[in-house]
């Protein structure tokens, strides 16, 4: 007895098919799509599924093809079943825990009595590629939780034991391909050898639910594209970012440090990184005074008693360290600044007339992170912030949003970043019992926010409830020069701490008004911005960054009185410079130069102390012709002031 099944794409009109078992592939013929070979999974009335679901009616078919962000995401997931499987034939004993898809790849977390290795990694390809090249097909069985807890502690996985004991369904799914047999809800690719273009990347130690407590697996990562141009252009981009890792920059430039005496996730600014940090300040203090800013500085700790009325005890904690007792008061170092600059409004009275006060710091703060998720400079436990409040009233807050927006433009410009992401997270409409602050606050706060995006011709992205709970902001992400977003500015509105801190002002009718507040940091922290700019640069740092502007280099000993008179034109013009006098090659001088991304190097030999000139090598390799000491500070000098 056939049944009839009713049957649409999203968009057409439907139609009757008959058939006992209707899976979604077949459906999908059915409907008239011919070429099926790119398509990993079905959605059926807006539900993903797998493409061997069975049927039923009525139901409105959408296809899920590799080539959707979708569809990859599901072939990713799947290429981590097959590693997963690779593994247990490789390393019997070796437990599985869990393999989520991740952004370009994926990964699976391992128990495994040693720890994998990079060496490892060619043979579980190798391994993969089998299990591919086989084709196996994805089968989705659905046990009762009891059954499968069975299941699992019969195949010795305790993970997967501890993962189903927590979970509340009755019913669970597995898959299995193969001699594998996962716990997953789905769905994946119909069989393995959709996997057509993957890599196995790196491994790294993971605890097990990211929690150190717990113990220390063994995660390896792996990309996997829908064709193999894409996998090609995406290693060589890896290969790019890793010749630009921070971590190894700052080590051969001798930029900065992180170390376990001292403790993980606090930076150690050597005088080379020093140097760069501090003309990165001058210029950040200067353009803030420029910008009508008053500069500020505050405390590295409070009393509990203020971080009670900020709120920062009751919604922060997790995120602050354990307080330290002073003379029975107790007191936490500061994850933020803002109450700081609060304590310093109310002060005392303040007038209609004397805002808007916009008040900047290189404010360090201290942020509790798991050790597991500490990164280099881009994530860390201390850091500094390019912290500033902006306090005024209501018919102020549009210029200010502007000008807010003009100096991070000019700033992130500056610095050689002029592509940018950008985000408007304003409230859910429908959910405004979920925000502090009336609508016309809200209104006011959101269409200032709009406007001065329109007016910088800025392309944004409006993401409804995305806000918090105090405010609107905006969220400025900066694309590097690999065409990597770096999350920096944030110009967040705050109707939440005035309150709390009870802050007035009184008006032109001589009553207390509430100001505004906007929170804003706009290169973020000055640790994961140098992060940033040391990958984007690829440590050679455009001349007004550079520590070392310049160095000279002796070809023998009669050069060096020559050497110092240029020495000190240089360093008198306010020119970073170096010398190299050693009795070493000239090549040789020039390599380390070269190696160090001095941007320019002075040789000189006979021919340029009698000629009282200079001849300059570049970084990338190329030769100025002769010229004069003044000209070559002319060069430098004019470089540095347009900031290339
Ligand atoms: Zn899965
Ligand atoms: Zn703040």
């Amino acid at each position: 007895m056939k049944e009839k099944v009713t049957i649409q794409l999203k968009g057409s009109p439907s139609m009757e098919v008959s058939s006992q078992a209707l899976n979604g592939l077949d459906a999908l013929r059915a409907l008239g799509i011919g070429n099926t070979d790119r398509l990993v999974a079905i959605k059926v009335n807006g539900e993903t599924r797998d493409l061997s679901e069975t049927i039923g009616s009525p139901a409105e078919l959408e296809p899920v093809s590799m080539d959707s962000s979708e569809g990859i995401h599901i072939l990713r997931h799947s290429a981590s079943h097959v590693m997963a499987e690779a593994v247990k034939e490789l390393f019997p004993g070796v437990k599985v825990t869990i393999g989520p898809a991740i952004k370009d790849g994926f990964y699976y977390d391992f128990d495994h009595e040693r720890p994998f290795e990079a060496e490892d990694l060619p043979e579980i390809e190798s391994k993969m590629a089998e299990i591919i090249d086989k084709d196996l097909p994805f089968f989705r069985s659905e046990i009762s939780r009891e059954e499968a807890i069975e299941f699992f502690r019969s195949q010795g996985e305790p993970y997967k034991v501890e993962l189903l004991e927590e979970l509340t369904e009755d019913m669970v799914s597995l898959y299995k391909q193969g001699n594998f047999t996962d716990l997953c809800r789905g769905p994946h690719v119909p069989s393995t050898g959709k996997i057509k273009a993957f890599h196995l990347t790196n491994v790294a130690g993971a605890y097990w639910r990211g929690d150190e407590r717990n113990r220390m697996l063994s995660r390896i990562y792996g990309v996997a594209f829908a064709d193999k141009e894409s996998l090609d252009a995406h290693l060589k981009n890896l290969e790019e970012a890793k010749k630009r890792d921070h971590r190894r920059l700052g080590r051969e430039l001798d930029l900065f440090s992180i170390q376990e005496e001292l403790g993980s996730g606090l930076i150690l600014w050597h005088p080379k990184g020093g140097t760069i940090r501090t003309i990165i300040e001058d210029f950040w203090r200067t353009e803030h005074y420029k910008a009508g800013y008053e500069i500020v500085y505050s405390p590295h700790i409070g009393k509990a008693e203020l971080w009670q009325t900020s709120g920062h005890l009751d919604f922060y904690q997790e995120n602050m360290y354990s307080p330290m007792d002073i003379e029975g008061q107790e007191f936490f170092i500061k994850p933020m600044n803002c109450p700081f600059h609060i304590m310093i409004y109310r002060s005392r009275i303040r007038s209609y007339r004397e805002l808007p006060l916009r008040w900047a710091e290189m404010g360090t703060v201290y942020r509790y992170e798991r050790s597991g998720v500490l990164h280099g400079l881009l994530r860390v436990r201390g850091f500094t912030q390019d912290d500033a409040h902006i306090f005024c009233r209501p018919d102020q807050i549009e210029d200010e949003v502007l000008s807010c927006l003009d100096l991070t433009l000019h700033l992130l410009g500056s610095f050689g970043f002029h592509e940018y992401e950008v985000l408007l997270s304003v409230r859910d409409p429908k959910r405004k019992e979920k925000y502090i602050g009336g609508d016309d606050t809200w209104d006011m706060a959101e269409g200032s926010l709009v406007k001065a995006l329109e007016r910088k011709e800025l392309s944004y992205e409006r993401e409804e409830g995305e806000a918090v709970f105090y405010g609107p902001k905006i969220d400025v992400k900066i694309k590097d020069a690999l065409g990597r977003a770096w999350q920096c500015t944030t110009i967040q509105f705050d109707f939440n701490l005035p309150e709390r801190f009870n802050m007035t002002f009184i008006g032109s009718d001589g009553l207390e008004h509430r100001p505004y507040m906007v929170h804003r940091a706009l290169l973020g922290s000055l640790e994961r911005f140098f992060g940033i700019l040391i990958e984007h640069y690829a440590g050679a740092f455009p001349v007004w960054l550079a520590p070392v502007q310049a160095i000279i280099l002796t070809i023998t000993d009669r050069h060096i009185p020559y050497g110092r008179d240029l020495y000190k034109g240089l360093a008198d013009a306010g020119i970073r410079t170096e010398c190299d006098f050693r009795n070493e090659k000239l090549g040789f001088k020039v390599r380390e130069a070269q190696t160090r991304k001095i941007p320019y190097m002075v040789v000189i030999g006979d021919k340029e102390v009698e000629g009282h000139a200079v001849t300059v090598r570049l970084r990338d390799g190329s030769n100025l012709a002769p010229i004069s000491l003044e000209e070559l500070i002319t060069r430098i000098r004019h470089e540095s002031e347009h900031r290339g």
